[in-house]
Order: structure tokens, then C-alpha cells, then sequence
């Protein structure tokens, strides 16, 4: 053990000592109130140097450091694994002890000279122990982005102001004032934030550019939040890819004229979020699946969704995709399996691998230009999405002996291959021709008929009427 770290056990059970106190529901209201104050004035002390020591790793775990990095040759993926492992806080408390960490540790310039910290002010408040963790976090979250783009000298003053807010001690004026709690500084910060950024000094494009981000919230009720700025020419071409798929619905050209009179689809169920988020994630698919992007570990950066088998066949239970903390339902793994295939993995009691199935049932790119072929986009009477936004569908499941064949398979767009189970849209196969029949509520009493949106059979089916009617 080292001397710091001795000594620091010493102090340990020496606190353990003096806090060995009587119970507090004994003390009375002042005392009660003094010794809150007094711990968390020790705390103070502790939040500073979590905050220097989490920084620290990450300075070491730093990425250009490769292999060498702290936190690889740990066997830990990132600086806030590793703080994870060592101190057993959450996530959450790691990253935010980093950012704190890295905000106020003196750095180095390119050439070796000592630099100060980005938030030199809050990084001497911490150091005296005058300033915790909490409004510190506050004051380097609030005025992060605003000090990349601020005058150094108005970002300075924000910055005091709002540690001397916090710590009680001088402001403008130098006088010792009330200290704020951690809330107040943060409306405070705020306030300044949005000062800074209508202050600086680049044009609108370029302090753009350093605030555009796209991140993925916390899951909540089951679901991910996703929150960002996009730049306006990004905005511009996302909202064109949701116009072109939202209701009223754009038509394709494929829906023949009778087709569009015998189902009346005016009837769209999902609200025009639901249809965005739906357009989302056929344009996520096809992108994964272009082949065009970086792969992981040498395969394309497709979902893998883990489920056990024995669930799987109960109809109970759940499945757990890789990168997402909570599980995804069943009938999304069985949509998944459906359109990208499995991987048998039998364990034995002990957890151990004893038998591995190759992968199976995946279209191969030369059966989906076929099927894209007969089918023309997604085989639904009234949906928009193109043939390459489409998964494809295994008409009878894997599990009851349909094959991955072209014959059992047809194009469905995202949305109506997560409900074909419950939409009441039926689909068959007859002599390989895709059949659909429309749920009772949208044509009472219709019977199968074939559907295609491919230009080329559309083509084809005309030429055979107008031969027969001549
Ligand atoms: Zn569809």
C-alpha cells in the first residue's frame, strides 16, 4: 500500500471513530443541523479529490494511448468501466466524475507547458474543499459548450461569478455573501450560458457545428429517448425522408387504380411520430445492411438479440440486444430472427459452449434482388416503403419448416412486419406468388388475391388484360 493510501486508512477509522456518535434522533435541532453541515464539509473534501483521481485515469486511459491505455490494460473498455470496477458507483456517477475530473485538471500544451485548467476557478474552490462536487458538476455541465465558443475573458467571469455564488465567498463585490444551493446555480449558470453563446465570436454556422449531437437517453417506460441538434441541411433531409412516408401517403405508382378502390386505406392507424419513427428505422436497416459502413469484429454492424430458447418456444420471457439496457419483447426478437437470422448456442449445466450452430436462415443479397423483383416494396396495400427499405418476411416461420427460399419470402416494411402477428393482414404463398387478404374491418368478406408493387409484373398483368380483352 502506498503512504497516500495508508494514511488515508488511517483517517478512515479514525471517522469511523468520531462518528461512532450517538444516535441522532438524540441531538437537538442545532446540533442536529451543525453536524449535516460538518460531514458535508468533509464530504467536500472526498468529492474533490474522486474528482482529481477519476479524471486522472481517464487523462491515462486516454484513447490515442491504444493498447498502453489504463483502462485496456485492465481488461476495462473505457476509463468509466474501470472507475466502475474500482469504486462499484454507477455509470452515471463515473461519467460524471470524469467530466468533473477532466474539466479541472491542470493540463499539458503541445509543447509541454503547464496549462490551466478549463474551469480553473471551479478546480481551485474543489481543491479547497469550499466547493462540492454537486454545483461543481453543475456550473462545468451548464457552461461546457458556451466556454468553446466565448470570450475567454466574459467565459472568466461567468465562471467566478458562479463559484463565488456557490462557495459564499467574494463575487463582484468581494464581499461574503449566502451561498447558493446547488439548484440556484444552476439557474444561475444558465442564465449565463445563454449570455455566453449569443456573445461569441464565431459566425452562426461555425458555433453550429460545435453544438449539432446526437445521443440516446436513459431507457424510460420501456422505451430509449433520443435527443440531439441536427444541423438545418441534416434537418431538411430528414424531414424529407419522413414527408415522403408520412399520410397522406405518397403514392408509388404501383397501386393500381382498382387496388386503390377496393381497400380504402385512408384509414392509417399510427399517429405521424409513430410513422417517423417507423421511417427511422427502415432507413437504420438499410443501412446496416448496405455493406457500406465499418463492420464489428468483421461482420456487417447488425443487432445481435440473445433469447433462450425454452422462452422462445413458451411464448414468454424476453430478449436482450446488445448496447440497450433494457429487453426487447419477444415479438421483436421473433421479427429479428425472421429477417436476419440465428445462431443456435446449446450450453451445458455449467455454462459451457457445446454446441455451436452456423448461421442460419438469412436471404442471401441475390434472393432479395429476386424477391425485390416479384415484389416491388413493401407487399401492404397502401404502404410507401420501397423495396429497399423492406425486411423480408418468412410467410411460414422457421419453427414450423418454411425455408429460406424466395418462395417463402416477401417484402414487408418495418412496421408491418412488427404487426403482421396482430394487424389482421393475412400473407400466403401460391406456387411461390405472394397472396394477401385485408383484415375484416377493412374489406368485410374479401377473399386472397395477389399483390405486387414490382413496375415490371404491373407492366406484365396489364399486357395480359389488354391481350385478353382484344
Ligand atoms: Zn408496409
Amino acid at each position: 500500500m502506498t503512504a497516500v493510501a495508508e494514511a488515508l486508512e488511517q483517517v478512515r477509522s479514525m471517522l469511523l471513530e468520531v462518528l461512532r456518535f450517538d444516535d441522532p434522533a438524540g441531538w437537538s435541532d442545532d446540533e442536529l443541523l451543525a453536524a449535516t453541515a460538518s460531514i458535508e464539509a468533509v464530504g467536500r473534501v472526498i468529492d474533490a479529490h474522486r474528482a482529481a483521481c477519476a479524471g486522472e485515469i481517464d487523462e491515462r486511459s486516454r484513447a490515442e494511448l491504444g493498447s498502453e491505455r489504463l483502462s485496456a490494460r485492465r481488461g476495462c473498455r473505457s476509463a468509466s468501466e474501470l472507475l466502475e470496477r474500482v469504486t462499484q458507483v454507477s455509470g452515471a456517477e463515473a461519467r460524471r466524475r470524469i467530466t468533473l475530473g477532466a474539466a479541472t485538471r491542470a493540463r499539458v500544451g503541445f509543447t509541454g507547458e503547464p496549462l490551466d485548467a478549463e474551469f480553473p476557478g471551479v478546480a481551485a474552490a474543489l481543491a479547497a474543499g469550499v466547493l462540492g462536487a454537486d454545483p461543481a458538476s453543475t456550473i462545468v455541465r451548464e457552461l461546457d459548450r458556451p466556454r468553446r465558443i466565448a470570450d475567454p475573458v466574459k467565459f472568466a467571469a461567468a465562471e467566478h461569478e458562479l463559484v463565488a455564488a456557490a462557495t459564499g465567498d467574494g463575487g463582484v463585490a468581494g464581499a461574503s455573501t449566502v451561498r447558493c444551493a446547488a439548484d440556484e446555480v444552476r439557474v444561475q449558470a444558465q442564465a449565463w450560458a445563454a449570455f455566453l453563446d449569443q456573445d461569441g465570436p464565431e459566425p452562426d454556422d461555425d458555433r453550429a457545428m460545435l453544438r449539432r449531437g446526437v445521443r440516446l437517453g436513459r431507457a424510460r417506460d420501456g422505451l430509449i429517448p433520443i435527443r440531439g441538434d441536427l444541423m438545418p441541411e441534416v434537418a431538411a433531409g430528414l424531414t424529407r425522408l419522413f414527408d415522403a412516408h408520412l399520410s397522406p401517403r405518397s403514392s408509388t405508382g404501383f397501386v393500381t387504380d382498382e387496388e386503390a378502390a377496393h381497400f380504402d386505406i385512408s384509414g392509417e392507424q399510427r399517429t405521424s411520430d409513430q410513422q417517423c419513427h417507423d421511417v427511422l428505422a427502415a432507413v437504420i436497416e438499410t443501412a446496416a445492411r448496405s455493406g457500406e459502413h465499418p463492420s464489428i469484429g468483421g461482420a456487417a454492424p447488425t443487432v445481435i438479440v440473445s433469447v433462450r430458447a425454452s422462452d422462445l418456444a413458451a411464448g414468454r420471457g424476453a430478449g436482450h440486444a446488445d448496447g440497450v439496457e433494457i429487453p426487447v419483447s419477444l415479438r421483436a426478437v421473433r421479427q429479428l430472427m425472421c429477417t436476419g437470422g440465428t445462431q443456435r448456442v446449446v450450453f451445458d449445466d455449467r455454462g459451457r459452449i457445446i454446441e455451436l450452430g452456423s448461421q442460419e436462415r438469412c436471404f442471401t443479397p441475390q434472393q432479395r434482388r429476386a424477391i425485390t423483383l416479384r415484389d416491388g416494396g413493401c407487399l401492404i396495400p397502401g404502404c410507401s416503403v420501397p423495396a429497399s427499405w423492406c425486411e423480408i418476411h418468412h410467410v411460414i416461420p422457421d419453427v414450423d419448416g418454411g425455408p429460406t427460399h424466395p418462395d417463402n419470402g416477401v417484402l414487408l416494411c418495418w412496421f408491418h412486419h412488427r404487426s403482421i402477428d396482430t394487424s389482421g393482414w393475412g400473407i400466403r404463398m401460391q406456387r411461390g406468388v405472394p397472396q394477401i387478404r385485408p383484415p375484416v374491418w377493412l374489406d368485410p368478406g374479401g377473399g386472397w388475391r395477389d399483390s405486387t408493387k414490382s413496375p415490371t409484373r404491373v407492366a406484365d398483368r396489364l399486357e395480359r388484360r389488354s391481350g385478353s380483352a382484344a
